[in-house]
């Protein structure tokens, strides 16, 4: 039921944190993954790492920033794995700043890379994930796409958008055999949230506080929902935003 041999994966920002969790889910589970990212170091890194799990393993050096760089991505992750069968839309990135001080340059790069990179790749994507029959996306969101934050307001816009569109593709995609799921991290101890914790002096104690599993969660923490939302065991579950946060969003 959680078997995905012959199944084939792109991971966007594959290479580290999230997203490698996410890929080493998919890998063990059984599939070919390519990941996806800017950095060449990174990536070589992930594919050493895959493959010595016994996946068929690649990468593609991909600006989500860029439509076309996404297109040539997909294009090229499906030639060379045979076909594409699950998109996982990871990449992201945050720009913090109140919003009457936000930037609008700022505001671009992160509705760019968090958001319109997700839809421009599913499109991309669509005829593949199809023709397989077995089609699946996972898009990632943020405890942001629920609560506000002061310095969040790009983000969160982003992170909100990406649930939306979520749903309206998995109304549009059911019958084309493809399910579109949204994975809601809490907070992850990775690159990303790295420096809000030095800026913010009280939030490591704050994220413990706050969460019933007292504990950051780590990209290990992504390997399972990201097999299971692939598998055929969730063939059945689509436009759902699941929490992987250790119950921070539910505790009152
Ligand atoms: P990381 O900084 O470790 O990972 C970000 C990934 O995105 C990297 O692999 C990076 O690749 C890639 N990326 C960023 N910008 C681009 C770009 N323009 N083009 C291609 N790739 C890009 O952070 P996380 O693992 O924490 O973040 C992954 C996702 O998880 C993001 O969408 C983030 O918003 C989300 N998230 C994280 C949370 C957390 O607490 N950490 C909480 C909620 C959501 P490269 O380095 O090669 O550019």
């Amino acid at each position: 039921m959680f078997d995905l041999t012959g199944r084939a994966a792109l991971v966007t920002g594959g290479n580290g944190g999230i997203g490698l969790g996410f890929a080493r889910g998919l890998a063990k589970a059984g599939a070919a993954v390519t990941v996806a990212g800017r950095n060449t170091a990174k990536n070589a890194a992930a594919v050493a790492e895959l493959t010595a799990l016994g996946a068929r393993a690649y990468s593609i050096e991909v600006d989500v920033t860029d439509e076309a760089s996404i297109r040539a991505m997909v294009t090229t992750a499906a030639e060379r794995m045979g076909g594409l069968d699950i998109l996982v839309n990871n990449a992201g990135t945050n720009i913090r700043n109140r919003p009457e001080l936000v930037r609008m340059e700022d505001w671009h790069t992160v509705l760019a890379t968090n958001l319109t990179s997700g839809m421009i790749a599913s499109q991309a994507a669509h005829p593949h994930l199809k023709a397989g029959g077995v089609g699946r996306v996972i898009n990632n969101g943020s405890m942001l796409s629920i609560f506000g934050l002061p310095f969040h307001a790009a983000y969160g816009a982003s992170k909100g958008g990406v649930v939306q569109m979520t749903k309206s593709m998995a109304v549009a995609w059911a019958q084309d055999g493809i399910t579109v799921n949204v994975v809601l991290p809490g907070w992850i101890d990775t690159d990303l949230t790295k420096k809000a914790r030095q800026d913010m002096t009280t939030l490591h104690e704050d994220v413990l506080r706050r969460s019933p599993i007292k504990r950051w969660g780590d990209p290990r923490d992504f390997e399972g929902v990201a097999a299971f939302l692939a598998s055929d065991a969730a063939a059945f579950i689509t436009g759902v935003a699941i929490p992987v946060d250790g119950g921070f969003s539910v505790h009152g």
